[in-house]
């Protein structure tokens, strides 16, 4: 069922599937299948020479990752998605898609430790150079532009300074420029559609909200159809000469008869061919399962997340809370009210007075959150990135990313709201004993 036209609400339990055509099954089935029996050689070779599109082998495609795949794409208003093993692997075939040794990308300074790695370490030693930008200011974006620059990369609501990033702002200047914004919305599904705001390529971990339930690793990458491969030839060779890993086929022409899918279908038919970080069709049913909660569950968060910020603004213990409606600069919360059109997300930061061992105090007593490295689940989960995620960088470094000795970030769940706020009083008391 082609449903881009419904709402989140009903896209999310609709689009790309109706019942299954073998067993009349209204849930979507887990095809746990490694291949597909061909009809002929006729139909097999039909689908080898990308002449039709259909199951082959399911490193490459399987009818339970398709149906997410065609959710996801139709939520965020894309042309097609490609479902992954992780969000990692989401953000390195990203790029690895349209980047190559003696290319280079710019991205957003505000990223996930785990992307930093892949950006800081991988990449570069892939041939790949990274170009780091500060993304209050969109037009460092255009200042840090080559004619080897392959692609924008950024995050909608990265935390732990939790300020969105300047979407329409720098896909202008990626469109002025001939370069794709590439958007990782993992921490702001349904509440923004970065295609929207000229996003060409949207990237999520699907371990975060999107699955919601925390049982599952997965990632995916939807292409926005959206940009003109085929105009800036000379900067995407990869899209627009003959690949010699597919029999020469040039991906802006074997896609035309398919719809404007060049990026994704070579992603599909080259990367995840060669490097397999295919999603298992269990991990697919499980975030599918996710997704069809997804709207009332961002609501849920957003709404107990604006009720924690208030109930910690009026704390004695708490000298600072950060969330995108309480920037000091107008400009900041501007962005917030134009990009989080649906909720202003989960993700909360707060400094303690007491530093370090008030945030030791703070995490240690609380019995409701738990205390992990992971957000987007439906349970409240707490961490102190001074002595956890950023131990390993100086309180120079730390205090650069916005980590303070006493920063504590929550990702407030979707139980019951007094639930929250009593476990955070337990955390705060004890915290306050630090302070003394
Ligand atoms: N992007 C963001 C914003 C994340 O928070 C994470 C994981 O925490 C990732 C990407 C990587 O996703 P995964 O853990 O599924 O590989």
């Amino acid at each position: 069922m082609s449903s881009s036209s419904h709402n989140p609400e009903t896209i999310v339990l609709h689009a790309g599937y109706r019942a299954d055509p073998a067993t009349g099954a209204v849930a979507v089935p887990i095809y746990q299948t490694t291949s597909y029996q061909f009809e002929s050689t006729t139909h097999a070779e039909s689908l080898f020479a990308l002449k039709e599109l259909g199951n082959i082998y399911s490193r490459i495609m399987n009818p339970t990752c398709d149906v997410l795949e065609q959710r996801v794409a139709a939520l965020d208003g894309g042309a097609a998605s490609l479902a992954l093993a992780s969000g990692q692997s989401a953000s390195a075939i990203a790029i690895q898609n349209i980047a190559q040794a003696g290319d280079n990308i710019v991205s957003s300074t505000d990223l996930y430790g785990g992307t930093w790695n892949l950006f800081a370490n991988t990449l570069p030693q892939q041939g790949i150079e990274v170009r780091f930008v500060d993304p209050s200011d969109p037009e460092n974006f255009r200042r840090a532009t080559d004619s080897k620059t392959r692609a924008y990369y950024a995050e909608t609501l990265p935390n732990p300074k939790l300020e969105i990033f300047p979407i329409a702002e720098v896909a202008a200047i990626g469109q002025d420029l001939g370069v794709p914004l590439i958007m990782d919305n993992t921490a702001a599904p349904i509440l923004c559609r970065p295609i929207e705001h000229g996003a060409s390529i949207v990237v999520y971990s699907t371990t975060k909200y999107i699955g919601g339930h925390g049982t599952s690793i997965g990632g995916l990458i939807v292409d926005g159809g959206n940009f003109d491969w085929e105009k800036h030839t000379e900067r995407f060779p990869l899209l627009n000469q003959p690949d010699p890993s597919y029999h020469d086929a040039v991906w802006t022409e074997a896609a035309k008869p398919l719809g404007p899918i060049a990026y994704i279908l070579k992603a599909r038919v080259t990367l995840l061919r060669d490097l397999g970080a295919a999603m298992s069709p269990f991990n697919a049913f499980q975030f599918i399962q996710g997704l069809e909660t997804l709207p009332l569950r961002m609501r849920e968060h957003c709404r107990n997340a604006a009720e924690v910020v208030q109930f910690l603004q009026d704390r004695s213990e708490v000298s600072r809370v950060i969330y995108p409606t309480i920037n000091e600069d107008p400009e900041k919360r501007a962005r917030a009210d134009k990009y989080l059109q649906g909720g202003k997300g989960g993700l909360l930061g707060f400094e303690l007075k007491g530093g370090t061992e008030a945030g030791r105090r703070f995490i240690d007593s609380l019995e409701l959150f738990y205390h992990v490295a992971n957000i987007g689940d439906a349970r409240s989960l707490a961490i102190h990135p001074a002595t956890t995620t950023h131990s390993q960088l100086s309180e120079e470094d730390q205090i650069r990313s916005g980590v303070t000795p006493g920063y504590v970030r929550l990702s407030v769940g979707i139980e019951h709201i007094d639930d929250i706020l009593a476990d955070l009083d337990r955390g705060l008391t004890a915290a306050s004993k630090a302070m003394t």
